[in-house]
């Protein structure tokens, strides 16, 4: 992969922070940045094609719900669905996992029954199973994970038991950086009849992601974390699964017919889509699923991968560098949180994270939205440095660099 060339279709990585050029742009497990040709399509079709999408006689609707639908075919193939009605659009990932959780517990689960989820979910695929804790007196069944922050598979099996309705897990954890055997852990729930959500915020922008291999029953991920506009997500699910759900919002486009005394429900994918959609983010999210597309999951992956090798090597040079998640890296995605050690207490990453902003490099301080993951490794919040497909070694030396000065400092 061409890192120099591609690090061209990004305007925003030439900007000067601080005085500092160029930027170090790590917070890329928060958000991405966009290529040109996502944002050119965007303003393009706000100049050239905006209509309201679907139902309109007049041309530009027309050709507004071409690329709409266009888009959705798009994301078909980009996870190799088998039908585009398999895809729903949502406002992010957030939303696509409170979708499933409250239409599937509410066709699905009664007071008692259980959903299975794990100890480094993102807030997002924990407190949307709580509100249906609350609505429907469902139970949260929590798998744990081992100091290395890896699940314990053995310790979920032992959770399934005739309560268990639905098993939903996280690919990659935006913390730790964990790959999770999801292929392993859709098996073990199809062998106990249970279907599985995968969150795939964080898998979907670094590696292939093939549905129907791996045979997960639902599958979110957001278009802002893979190179695509805010406020637009996917949810995918198996045909027959989604058409078993009742709708998620009433409203337009979601229905056949409606009177005062009975409606009828659209067909899928629509059920799932009341009011109009953002169709421009949905061309957006086409836009930068073609872009990686172009590129190759596969060279993204093994670009980053090599860039995460390295990145670990260098940072546990430092004096008092602490690591978290899998120290294998066959097991560690493009994530890497950490904290440095200073006569005998961690240096605080709000301190770290300020001070390598002053250097010109953004990292992610916190607790990522995984308060229990942060209460297991028994500390507040870490900082955070994540890859993307245009970051460089020269990146990961200037972040040694930084964490080296602020060591000094203190
Ligand atoms: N799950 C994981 C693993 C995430 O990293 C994130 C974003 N940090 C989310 C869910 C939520 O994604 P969004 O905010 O785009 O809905």
């Amino acid at each position: 992969m061409q890192t120099m060339q591609v690090r061209g279709d990004f305007p925003i990585l030439t900007k000067t922070i601080y005085g500092k050029y160029p930027l170090v742009y790590l917070d890329n497990a928060a958000t991405t940045q966009k290529p040109r040709s996502v944002v050119e399509a965007m303003t393009e079709e706000y100049y050239n094609v905006n209509a309201n999408v679907h139902r309109g006689v007049h041309f530009l609707s027309q050709q507004a719900t071409e690329l709409h639908e266009g888009s959705r075919e798009t994301v078909r193939k980009f996870l190799n669905a088998r039908s585009s009605s398999e895809i729903v659009f949502t406002r992010g990932t957030t939303e696509s996992i409170n979708l499933v959780a409250q239409c599937f517990s509410d066709a699905f689960m009664k007071e008692g029954d259980e959903v299975i989820v794990s100890e480094m979910e993102h807030h997002s695929n924990i407190v949307s199973w709580q509100l249906q804790q609350q609505r429907k007196g469902i139970k949260l069944r929590v798998i744990p994970i081992t100091d290395d922050g890896l699940l314990r598979l053995d310790e979920y099996e032992k959770l399934f038991n005739e309560h268990t309705r639905i098993v939903s897990v996280t690919h990659v954890s935006n913390v730790l950086g964990t790959i999770n055997p999801v292929k392993e852990i859709i098996r073990i729930a199809h062998e106990h009849g249970v279907p599985v959500l995968i969150d795939g915020a964080q898998s979907t922008p670094h590696m292939p992601v093939d549905v129907q291999e791996l045979d997960c029953d639902f599958f979110a991920f957001s278009g802002h974390k893979i190179y695509g506009p805010t406020g637009i997500g996917v949810l995918y699910g198996k045909e027959d699964l989604l058409d078993k759900l009742p709708p998620y919002m009433g409203g337009g486009e979601m229905i056949k017919n409606v009177s005062f005394e009975r409606t009828t429900f659209n067909e899928l994918p629509f059920k799932f889509e009341a009011g109009t959609p953002d169709y421009v983010a949905t061309t957006g999210l086409a836009k930068a699923l073609d872009y990686v597309s172009a590129i190759g999951m596969d060279k993204i992956e093994a670009h980053e991968r090599d860039l995460t090798q390295y990145a670990m090597q260098r940072m546990n040079e430092i004096e008092g560098m602490h690591i978290f998640g899998p120290k294998d890296i066959q097991q560690h995605d493009a994530v890497i949180s950490f904290l440095v050690a200073q006569e005998g207490s961690f240096i605080h990453h709000l301190d770290m994270g300020t001070l390598l902003d002053r250097l010109g490099i953004a990292v992610r301080t916190g607790h990522h939205c995984a308060e229990p993951l942060m209460r297991r490794l028994g500390i507040e919040g870490t900082c955070r440095a994540s890859f993307a497909l245009y970051n460089t070694r020269e990146e990961v030396d200037a972040l040694v660099a930084g964490i080296n000065r602020v060591r000094q400092m203190f």
